[in-house]
């Protein structure tokens, strides 16, 4: 039988239990709970993120009977990698099986020596932004924090592979963005924990401005994210006004742009005394041919923005089959930026690599899916898809 038709939680199975996605403290419950030492759980930890073996008996620093005991409780189980894909610009993709019939993807994008990981928190997403193939999908489950970790704990330990086990191994990922599929603020009590190991220095020591996590602006997680862990954030902003983000991030009708950039104020204040008032919010921005491009656009986010310290990255639409929407002509791109750079803004644009093997921002579906029927049937509750001003250039 099937058993991963049988159990919602695939990362673990039943009679052991999955150490990969506890943080340090919950290790060290796991570790006081049976009888050991707490100190136990650093060792472990260090063992399967940094040197990234998911086999107790290479724990040559543990006695011999807690791994032999371990062996038998205990495993280290990540996500099942069903199809992974490297592309000749460095960047790799795995497809992961999460369930039954459930698949997420994780993508790694490689800039000069920076590794970004794009990470996703949930199977679909059900806040349906109108841009977005995820959400065409809706939503099917959240990922649990070892499938939320496990993404960064295979990517890491593909770097490794066919080396000796190393006990002082460098991390291979350098940056981590929960901008893969799914709404991180939806699955808060999952995403928090696998950021806090992203953070450990004795699991990966990650800095917290290389940690970012994405948000279509849920504004009450968004306070109590400020409450438990300091990361950088990004919020999706795409348009300059509550009229047009209605339309495309349909979550502004229950938190509206006034409240979503008081809520991105608030989250600055709590750290904004040690850092001298540095930090900003990346706002990301769809670019959207003829929808939200235009001058006027851009003047209207200048004022928008004026009391809340962001920077801005402009993303180029990612096409999908069916969507209704195309890509921001380059040159429209670069006369929205010099807008917002004029005003005094960082204004970057997002580059699209990955598109080789289908692994850019929003076409995080995957192949093994049916988007074609998905985005059909959509098209169909909609009815007219909104004109395509201009073609994608
Ligand atoms: N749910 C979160 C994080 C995942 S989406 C969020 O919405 O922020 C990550 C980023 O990709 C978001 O800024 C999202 O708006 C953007 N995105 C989604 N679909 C896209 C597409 N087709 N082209 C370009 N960017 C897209
Ligand atoms: Fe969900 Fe983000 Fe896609 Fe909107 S853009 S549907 S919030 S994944």
């Amino acid at each position: 039988m099937n058993d991963t038709a049988l159990s919602p939680s695939p990362v673990s199975t039943a009679s052991r239990v999955n150490l990969l996605g506890m943080t340090r403290t919950q290790m060290e419950e796991f570790f006081v709970s049976i009888g050991e030492k707490k100190f136990r759980a650093q060792q472990v930890i260090k063992w399967i993120h940094q040197i990234g073996v998911d086999d107790f008996a290479l724990m040559t620093n543990v006695s011999k009977a807690l791994r032999e005991r371990l062996a038998q409780i205990a495993e280290i189980r990540g996500p099942e990698v069903v199809h992974r894909e490297y592309s000749t610009d460095g960047t790799r993709k795995w497809v992961m099986k999460v369930g039954n019939n459930a698949m997420v993807e994780t993508v790694l994008i490689p800039d000069g020596h920076r590794k970004t990981l794009c990470v996703s928190s949930q199977v679909g997403c059900a806040l349906d932004c109108s841009f977005c193939s995820t959400g065409k999908q809706g939503f099917q489950r959240d990922l649990t924090a070892a499938e939320i970790i496990g993404q960064v704990w295979i990517a890491n330990r593909s770097f490794f592979e066919g080396e000796p086990i190393r006990e002082n191994r460098e991390r291979a990922i350098t940056n981590v963005v929960m901008m893969g599929m799914g709404e991180p603020l939806l699955n808060f009590d999952n995403v928090v924990p696998a950021m806090q190991l992203m953070l450990d220095d004795f699991a990966y020591g990650m800095s917290k401005r290389r940690v970012t996590l994405s948000t279509s602006g849920i504004v009450p997680m968004l306070d109590r994210l400020g409450e438990e862990i300091d990361v950088a954030l990004a919020v999706s902003l795409h348009a300059p006004n509550d009229a047009l983000r209605d339309e495309l991030v349909p979550v502004n009708r229950k938190y509206p742009l006034e409240e979503l950039l008081a809520a991105c104020r608030r989250y600055l204040g709590r750290f904004q005394s040690e850092e001298g008032g540095r930090r900003r919010i990346t706002m990301e921005y769809v670019m959207l041919a003829g929808v939200n491009d235009t001058p006027a656009h851009a003047r209207e986010l200048v004022r928008l923005l004026r009391d809340t310290p962001s920077k801005l990255n402009l993303i180029p639409f990612n096409p999908f089959p069916h969507a209704p929407y195309a890509r921001s002509s380059r040159e429209d791109i670069l006369a929205f930026q010099k807008i917002l750079a004029d005003a005094g803004y960082i204004c970057t644009i997002r580059s699209t690599r990955g598109d080789d093997i289908d692994a850019a921002c929003g076409q995080l579906v995957g192949q093994v899916q049916d988007r074609t029927r998905r985005a059909e049937r959509w098209q169909a509750k909609q009815g007219n898809p909104r004109e395509i001003i201009r073609s994608a250039s």
